[in-house]
């Protein structure tokens, strides 16, 4: 089931205090934005990028608008390989001892072009980033996020997730795995109130990625990331505990 959220939501200033969240491809875009106001809203956060220069100037950014020096992981999820994903796992406990918020979020568009050109070792490439790591990841900071009182996990997806579209190709088939994941996941863990899964589509957003997929298009007819952020602070936050197993869609700007 689908549910709309408005994207009016006034977070308290104070809202993610005392929580630790972890956000994915936390140095561009959507993650970047929610990076910011996650911390602007006083969560600890875990920034994740794979570019150790876009994660230290996010920290200074971080810092700048008031919020808790950030946790900074650099892995590359093309590449990273089980000893690495263990040290993740080690920083996090060693640092902060709890997660209460994973934000899955990093993803490749690759190419766009019919199945039948496809480049396989490109196909490869984005299953592995955008549906194995976000699968390695969760299922190894699930321990962590278990022992919150309050945890929230959240799986992004993309409108050619549920509805297959021409040339889509592996970015829309990786999309279909995460929902899979998601639903998965939601139903294992459906009784447990302390853990809600939900999977966002944030829809046509003014980023790189978008850009890449739509370069003629004009970009300031799109919403912008900074625009999602309250409905992604609401998502991670405690005023949506009731809302569990759900896809939410942004709405449009
Ligand atoms: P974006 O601006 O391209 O940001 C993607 C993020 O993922 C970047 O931080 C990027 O790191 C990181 N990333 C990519 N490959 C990585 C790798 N191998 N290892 C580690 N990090 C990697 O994209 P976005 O538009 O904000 O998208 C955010 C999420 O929303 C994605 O899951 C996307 O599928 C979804 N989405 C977006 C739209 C839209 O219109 N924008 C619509 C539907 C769904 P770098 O900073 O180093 O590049």
């Amino acid at each position: 089931m689908a549910v709309n959220i408005p994207l009016d939501y006034q977070p308290q200033p104070e809202l993610l205090a005392g929580r630790v969240i972890l956000i994915t491809g936390a140095t561009n875009g959507i993650g970047r934005a929610v990076a910011l106001a996650a911390a602007a809203h006083g969560a600890q956060v875990i920034a994740h990028g794979r570019d150790k220069r876009k994660l230290a100037q996010l920290h200074d950014d971080i810092v700048a608008v008031g919020g808790l020096a950030p946790g900074l992981v650099q892995l590359d999820l093309k590449t990273a390989q089980g000893d690495q994903y263990q040290g993740l796992i080690e920083q996090v406990e060693a640092n902060y001892g709890r997660l209460d918020g994973l934000l899955n979020n990093a993803s490749i568009l690759g190419e766009l072009t019919p199945l039948e050109h496809y480049d396989i070792g490109r196909w490869q490439e984005v299953i592995h980033v955008n549906l194995n790591s976000t699968f390695i990841l969760t299922r190894c900071l699930l321990p962590l996020l278990k022992q919150s009182d309050d945890a929230a996990l959240l799986f992004t997806t993309s409108t050619v997730g549920h509805q297959g579209r021409a040339y889509w190709g592996a970015y829309a088939v990786s999309k279909f795995g995460v929902e899979g994941l998601f639903q998965v996941l939601a139903h294992e863990y459906e009784d447990n109130p302390r853990l809600r899964i939900n999977c966002i589509n944030p829809g046509a957003t003014r980023t790189d990625m978008r850009q890449l997929a739509y370069p003629a298009e004009a970009a300031d007819s799109l919403k912008t990331p900074d625009d999602l952020a309250p409905l992604y602070l609401y998502l991670l936050g405690p005023d949506s505990k009731a809302v569990r197993g759900q896809l939410i869609t942004a709405p449009i700007r």
